[in-house]
């Protein structure tokens, strides 16, 4: 656990730690220790003072002319993020999306684990997918209870989702991520962050225009 205050990171501010975590990870892979400041920069298009800034929220300072340890980095920034901590999540709606997620075995590196998942279907439940034990959405709520699990993943179709969402909180759960295109309504304190893939190609579609705009 963090010895450092609990603090809000600019949302930004965290995309972008998790995308340097990642590639200094497969530096390391390669055998890199130390990488500065300015390469960081190039190999991100950022301007340098914004990844100074960013590291220095997750408390890491380089050394002048030298930069930064790459373990050093990878550790705090793991440490702020709470992967170090990993928590236990159930997930609902074990479908194409819900399957794959239980499948993505580096989420437990992240600080996710997905112990078990709940879904309707009778052909699904009593099965498991991926290791991980399927049960009916009746069980959901008493086992989150009894588990104390804080974390829920929800990739039920979108009709569905407000209800499932209902029983996760029913069931003591605190944070919700939410992969079904629905706005949920949820009381105080309960967190929810929505996943959209589509919104993320709707960015990536609008930065293909500028960069055909800026060419022709
Ligand atoms: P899917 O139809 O393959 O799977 C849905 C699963 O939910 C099925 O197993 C079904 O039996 C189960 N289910 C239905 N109602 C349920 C309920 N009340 N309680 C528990 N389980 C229930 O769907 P999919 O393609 O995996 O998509 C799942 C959700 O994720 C949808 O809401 C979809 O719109 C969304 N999605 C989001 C993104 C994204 O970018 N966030 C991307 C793809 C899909």
């Amino acid at each position: 656990m963090s010895e450092r205050p609990l603090m809000v990171i600019p949302q930004p501010t965290l995309k972008r730690l998790v995308v340097y975590h990642q590639w200094l990870k497969q530096l390391q892979e390669r055998g890199r220790d130390v990488v500065s400041c300015t390469v960081l920069a190039r190999d991100f298009k950022l301007d340098a003072t914004q990844i100074r800034k960013d590291l220095e929220i997750a408390g890491i300072a380089g050394t002048p002319r030298v930069g930064y340890r790459i373990d050093a980095v990878i550790a705090s920034i793991e440490s702020l993020l709470g992967w170090t901590n990993v928590n236990d999540a159930f997930l609902a709606g074990v479908g194409n999306l819900g399957a794959a997620l239980l499948g993505y075995e580096r989420f437990t590196r992240q600080g996710v684990n997905i112990i078990a998942a709940f879904d309707l279907d009778p052909a699904k439940i009593g099965t498991k997918i991926h290791g991980k034990p399927v049960f009916s959405l009746t069980k959901m709520a008493p086992l989150a209870q009894r588990m104390k699990i804080k974390i829920g993943i929800l990739t039920v179709p979108a009709p569905a989702a407000q209800t499932v969402a209902d029983l996760m909180i029913a069931g003591g759960i605190e944070a919700i991520w939410n992969f079904a295109p629905t706005a949920l309504q949820v009381p105080e304190p309960i967190v929810v962050e929505s996943v959209s893939l589509a919104s993320s190609f709707a960015v990536l579609l609008n930065q293909l225009q500028h960069q055909r705009h800026k060419t022709t």
